[in-house]
């Protein structure tokens, strides 16, 4: 196999592509801006969400985003660094977010983790947290907000780890909080990036940093506060775990850094340990073994999302893939596995900043828009290679919210079932339905409740069927791993609904935990699982 050029191969090593997960508020918007702001991508913090929502004009459906004032859509923002090229994917932070959020963390290398210091791990982060966790990604801690009061920091760490069970090391050391914040202590070098909120705003400002045993640190810091922070690290290093590579490349320990995003303060230093920390592309698991971006030359991408109707006269759509491995040029010819055709990959778009652009080429590690006639699922494999091949499958995550649709006008039957199925396809929705009958009944599940109204509004714009929904009261749904179970002879609990999806794959919807582990203990053997084989 011919060898990838010097070029290629610096072009991709240089890459780091990596999502940022939090709880609505704890400031991942603010994080992103800064992070912007020392890549030089923007020149005033504060520009990606106007700007974002100025961009959402352009699709119609969205109008529900821009009535609730939240982004049902990720986006992907590359920039540079230090000679590092970054492609930050970012999540939807409403509670109401969907499963794109999920799928969003199978395109990214690892996870950065954005905690509010004055509450700890919250919902949301958990169980984005779990998605990472499936897939043994390295994921760092930024705990934000230390300008106001905070939790102690033993508790926050204990918090993290109890919560999410993963260790923690923290790289540096608050001084305080809120009014009493002095700054951070850099455990390693042993000296004290001094807080000052005149950064603000704009500018990047200067960082003083002066070194622990520095007599100038006395009428910097007052002696109580310096006593507990050597109390404190004394503690940690007894007790603590040590930073360990492996261990973090692994996620199995999270490093662990204390900022303050609106101030703009320990943004940088977090930026520069991370790079230097999280990896460069990773390799993909495919039907013919590991594709490893610095190995493998031709160009290979899987989809991961789509979003649709950008133009509703058009119906088109936007399939975003994850390159794996080789470089992508404009127009060029690549396999699409799962279609078994060869297509021409057009209108390549990524988007800088907050603007989308036209690019000509990409490299692995990148991501990338094409144009969709509706053609892609999420998951699909395209590949330039000679020997084709396709990558692992992205699972379907679990809705949590269940509705039974039925459509207003009984006559306009042909038209609901093309449009919801085509909705299903762009992986907004889950369909199911009764185990018993067809498709009379539908059920459909999100993973987020506003993907209901995104449905109604759509079917109701875009297919003209307007249709009913009826909440059902399941919050759990699990897949059946036993293929040969006899679905008639199961024994559940009296709340539990059977279901099949549109594979005729059974599945089952429960109200409670309670009822998933009676069901478990009822029937000897049977193998429940929360991520679904797409
Ligand atoms: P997101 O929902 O996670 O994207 O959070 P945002 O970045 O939108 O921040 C939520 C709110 O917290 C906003 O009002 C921010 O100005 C504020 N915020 C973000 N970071 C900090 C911080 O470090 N300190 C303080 N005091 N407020 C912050």
């Amino acid at each position: 196999m011919p060898e990838l050029t010097k070029q290629m191969k610096d072009e991709i090593k240089r890459r780091r592509t990596f999502a940022i997960i939090s709880h609505p508020d704890a400031g991942k918007t603010t994080l992103t801006e800064k992070f912007l702001l020392y890549g030089g991508a923007i020149n005033q913090a504060g520009s990606v969400k106007g700007k974002a929502t100025a961009k959402h004009a352009v699709s119609d459906w969205m109008e529900i985003e821009k009535e609730r004032g939240i982004s049902v859509t990720s986006s992907v923002l590359q920039f540079e660094y230090d000679g590092y090229c970054i492609n930050i994917l970012d999540t939807p932070g409403h509670q109401d977010f969907s499963e794109d959020t999920y799928r969003t963390l199978m395109a990214a290398d690892s996870a950065v983790m954005v905690i509010d210091a004055s509450k700890g791990v919250e919902a949301q982060t958990r169980k984005l947290f779990k998605v990472c966790t499936m897939r043994h990604i390295p994921i760092f801690t930024f705990i934000n907000k230390m300008d106001r009061e905070a939790m102690d920091t033993f508790e926050l760490l204990d918090d993290i780890e109890n919560e999410l069970g993963i260790a923690t090391c923290p790289i540096n050391w608050p001084i305080g909080s809120g009014k009493n914040f002095k700054g951070v202590y850099d455990r390693k070098e042993r000296e004290v990036e001094l807080f000052s909120d005149t950064k603000k705003g704009t500018t990047q400002g200067e960082v003083k940093k002066v070194k622990i045993d520095d007599p100038e640190i006395t009428w910097l810091i007052d002696e109580n506060q310096r006593l507990q922070l050597e109390e404190e690290i004394e503690l940690q290093d007894g007790a603590g775990a040590e930073f360990d590579q492996e261990l973090v490349s692994r996620g199995e320990l999270s490093p662990v850094f204390f900022g303050s995003a609106l101030t703009n303060f320990g943004v940088e230093t977090f930026l520069q340990h991370f790079l230097s920390m999280t990896s460069s592309p990773l390799p993909r698991k495919s039907d013919k073994g590991e594709i490893n971006p610095m190995e493998e030359q031709d160009f290979s991408a899987f989809v991961f999302k789509i979003q649709a109707n950008m133009n509703k006269a058009h119906r088109d759509r936007i399939a975003f893939m994850r390159i794996c491995s080789g470089k992508f040029d404009a127009g060029m010819e690549v396999h699409h596995i799962q279609g078994g055709k060869k297509v021409r990959l057009s209108q390549p778009q990524q988007m800088m900043a907050s603007e989308r652009k036209i690019i000509e080429n990409a490299y692995a590690g990148d991501i990338i828009g094409v144009f969709d006639p509706g053609i892609f699922s999420i998951g699909d494999t395209l590949t330039a290679s000679p020997e084709k091949f396709a990558f692992e499958g992205i699972p379907t995550f679990a809705p949590e919210h269940f509705a039974r649709v039925r459509q207003v006008d009984t006559m306009k039957r042909k038209q609901f079932i093309k449009g919801i199925s085509q909705i299903a396809q762009e992986g907004a929705i889950q369909i199911f339905q009764e185990y018993n009958t067809g498709m009379e009944e539908i059920i459909v599940g999100v993973v987020g409740v506003l993907q209901f109204d995104v449905l109604k509004y759509r079917l109701e714009n875009e297919y003209k069927v307007e249709i009913r929904l009826e909440t059902l009261p399941y919050e759990h749904i699990r897949w059946i791993e036993n293929e040969e179970l006899d679905l008639d002879r199961l024994v559940g609990t009296s709340d539990m609904k059977k279901i099949k999806d549109l594979k005729d794959r059974p599945l089952l919807l429960f109200i409670n935990e309670w009822s998933i582990r009676m069901t478990l203990d009822r029937n000897e053997g049977l193998i429940l699982s929360e991520f679904g084989r797409s």
